[in-house]
Parts: C-alpha cells; structure tokens; sequence
C-alpha cells in the first residue's frame, strides 16, 4: 500500500515565521532549525536536507490540514471553541510498518464525561498483605526446570497459560509496582535473559522470545504487584513477524540502509533521538513520531542484559511515572537475542546450574554503568560521529523496547477505541518533543 507525501495544506501563523528562517546546516546535514513539536516537522518536513531528512522522508509519511466546523454560541461558551472553528490535524505514518498517529494540539481540550475515583492506581492487596506475589513462594508457580532469582527479582511460571510451551512470570521482589530502581529492573531484566535461556534448552523447537510488561489493570495486569510475562513460543506473536518481515522488505528497497538505521537517523534528525553508549555497545532512544499509544519510546539496544539498555529503559519509564504522571504503561520487547540451544547445556533444574544468559560473564552482565556516554544532547562527539557507529544493513537485529503509556488510571474511558482496535492507528496526545525533554531530564542524573 502505498503512502504518499502530501504538501502542507496549513501553515498557521505562529509556525511560519520559525520554519521560513534561513538556517546554517547541522553535522547531519538538516537545516538547524530547532523544531519544538510534530505540528512543525509535518509542515517543515519538506524543506528539510541532508541524509537524516532523507531517512525521515523515506519511513515516514505525513499530512497536515485545517479541519473545520461551525460551533453555535452556546457549544461555543461552553468548551471555549471559536465558532469559526479550524484546527490543524497532522498524520504521521512509518511507511514501513504502516504504523499511523494523529495529532490535534485542541483535543488536549477535550472533556471526559465519564467520570470515575480519582484514587489513581488502586492497590487491593492492602499494601502488599494479601499479595500472591509478595509470597511468590507458596502461592506462584515455578516451572518444572526450577526458577531464576537475583537480589531485587525472581521468575515463576503462569498459572494460567496462553503461550505454549514455556510461559513464565518475572517478579519484582518489592510490591510496588511503579516504583523500581535501576538495580532492581537491571534484576528483573536478567532474571528474565536467564528464563528464555533456559526455557529454550527445555523447548529447544520454540524459537520466538517475547517479553511483555503490564504495569495496572488498565495496561492488562490481573494482578498489583510489578510484574511481566515471559513467552517462549515456536509461533512468532505477529508483532514479531511483521518487524522481521517489514525490516527485510525495507533492506531490500533501499539496500546500504535498515529499517532501524532509518528510524534512528529519521529521529536525530529532528530531535527526538538519543543515544547512551558503553564500549562498543549502544542503546537509542527515540520519542517516537507514530506512537502506538501515548508517549511511546523505542529503544533500540543489544540485550536485556546491556547495562546502557538497562539504563536507557529505566531513564524512560522513570521520565513517564515521575515526570509525565503515568500510572499505567505497558513495555513490550521484540528481537530479544536468544542463544543457540545446541551451544547450551541442559540445566538440572534450580538457580545455580541455569547457565549465563548471552555469553557473558556474569561480572560483566552486572557491571554498573559508570562510563556510560550520552549522545545527540551531550558530548559524545558530534551527532554524526554517532551516527557512524549504528550498524548498517540487514544484519544489525537489535533488541527493541517498546514503552507507551495506557492514559489516565482516573478515567474510566478506553484509551482503545475503534481507531486502534479496527484501524490500527492511534491518537497522539503527548508530543514526543515534550517527551523527548523528560527524557532528557532523566539522562542528565545518568551517573557518568
Ligand atoms: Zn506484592
């Protein structure tokens, strides 16, 4: 299906004069225009040069229009509408993946009559009290080849299974489920590197790994307590097929790139990228421009178990809870590395004997990550020395984290309507730009 660029049909006032501005160029080769929100790069996206804008015209598609109607006096007083009444609807679409967002600045405006407790995130375990998951001993299952724990987290497996023939539980040790440091998800992370590993021993035929997150009833969690799901399966979720599938195809549309290469040039080069990086490993984060739901992050990295993956995931979810107020999100991660079952050894069963997740050291796996670099915000060298350091072609498969938040816990109204559910497309209310900064507040308290 074929998506096509259209022109700008609006150019509001109070964006002409910052776009029309004759710019210097940047190392990336974009005009250096500091663009503050998608309205702007949808109506700028044309002018822009450079191989990054080249990225960002090849993956992403966008349209922006006026939509009007005619408000009566009384409508009119009451939400505060002009009656003349025009706003600029911006689409963005990853060319792709077909991936869509609209965006409408006036629907922030837009009132909720449905009404519910604004108690937020409502724990029913009294605090942990009556918590199956606080007792994780007695009342979690465990799978027949054992558990993995670490200090701050410990898996089990499903009681109640959809995925076959391994289907698991990660667990933090604490209750609360918003409230996780960077050592304890760095725990959670490879006590769950650790499953798939030994699952696939178990299940050597299953080959397709997938991690999901739920965090509140709102985002699918049954249960209060933080926790995720872990997913061996010989049959890929289609999420997972149509990233495979759609990264080939693109390969091999536009062969020296990737599709990953393209998103992550196609966000540094309006803003919205970053990049942490330790040694030879990396991990970007990008606030991006077609979300699946609000606030999305894509985090591209090496492996659960990457310290600057660990960072960059913790900085963006704490950026969302702590700083954007979300209560309730979903982190769902796809091309998770899984080793060789044949280079592995069958576990016995229990903690100690389940072998070291991605060939690494256990020291390693768990060094701290002091030395991390912060790139495209802080020196790193310039945006395009980092650029040169993303792996190019159909081999770079890397690990990619997806973040998005699942609304107001206050509301009792579906943040999945018939747009995402029958469409497949989304509403974007949070501006990546706005994201992109809260994101960067957290990496400024990365310790270096
Ligand atoms: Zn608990």
């Amino acid at each position: 299906m074929a998506v096509s660029n259209c022109a700008p049909r609006a150019s509001p006032s109070y964006l002409a004069g910052k776009l029309l501005k004759s710019l210097p160029m940047s190392p990336l080769g974009v005009r250096c225009v500091q663009l503050q929100s998608v309205f702007e790069v949808a109506l700028s996206v044309d002018s822009l040069a450079g191989p990054g804008a080249a990225a960002l015209r090849r993956l992403y598609a966008f349209t922006a229009g006026t939509a009007r109607c005619r408000v009566g006096p009384e409508l009119s007083r009451k939400y505060g509408m002009e009656p003349d009444n025009a706003q600029l609807v911006v689409s963005i679409t990853n060319k792709a993946t077909l991936e869509q967002a609209w965006y409408n600045e006036v629907r922030t405006r837009k009132p909720q009559t449905f009404k519910a407790d604004a108690a937020g995130l409502v724990d029913p375990t009294d605090g942990g009290r009556m918590c199956d998951f606080c007792n994780w001993r007695t009342l979690t299952a465990e799978d027949t080849w054992g558990r993995i724990e670490r200090p701050h987290a410990v898996t089990g497996s499903n009681l109640f299974k959809y995925g076959e023939p391994a289907h698991g539980l990660v667990l933090f040790k604490h209750h609360n489920p918003l409230s996780f440091s960077r050592e304890q998800l760095k725990d959670f992370l490879a006590v769950s590197a650790d499953w798939f590993t030994a699952a696939a021993v178990v299940h050597p035929d299953a080959c397709h790994p997938f991690f999901i997150w739920n965090c509140g009833p709102r985002a699918g969690a049954s249960q209060f307590h933080g926790h995720g799901q872990l997913m061996l399966t010989a049959l890929p979720v289609p999420a997972q097929a149509r990233l495979t599938q759609q990264s080939e195809l693109h390969a091999q549309a536009h062969p020296g790139t990737s599709l990953y290469h393209d998103m992550v040039q196609a966000h540094a080069a309006v803003g919205l990228a970053r990049a942490l990086g330790q040694g030879e490993d990396r991990c970007w984060i990008l606030a991006h421009l077609a979300p699946q739901k609000d606030m999305e992050v894509v985090l591209l990295g090496s492996s659960l178990t990457s310290p600057v993956f660990v960072a960059a995931l913790h900085a963006s979810l704490r950026a969302l809870v702590d700083s954007l107020g979300v209560q309730t999100f979903n982190c769902g991660i796809l091309n998770v590395p899984l080793k060789q079952p044949q280079l592995l050894q069958q576990p016995a069963g229990g903690v100690e004997s389940c072998p070291a997740a991605n060939g690494l050291p256990r020291e390693a796996r768990l060094d701290d990550s002091q030395g991390l670099m912060l790139a495209f915000s802080k020196g790193m060298g310039s945006d395009e020395d980092v650029l040169r350091l993303l792996p190019s072609g159909m081999e770079w498969r890397p690990l990619m984290a997806r973040v998005v938040s699942r609304g107001k816990t206050t509301s009792p109204a579906s943040d999945f309507g018939c747009l995402e559910v029958i469409g497949h497309a989304s509403i974007g209310h949070t501006d990546p730009f706005l994201l992109i900064q809260r994101i960067d507040d957290q990496l400024a308290s990365v310790q270096l």
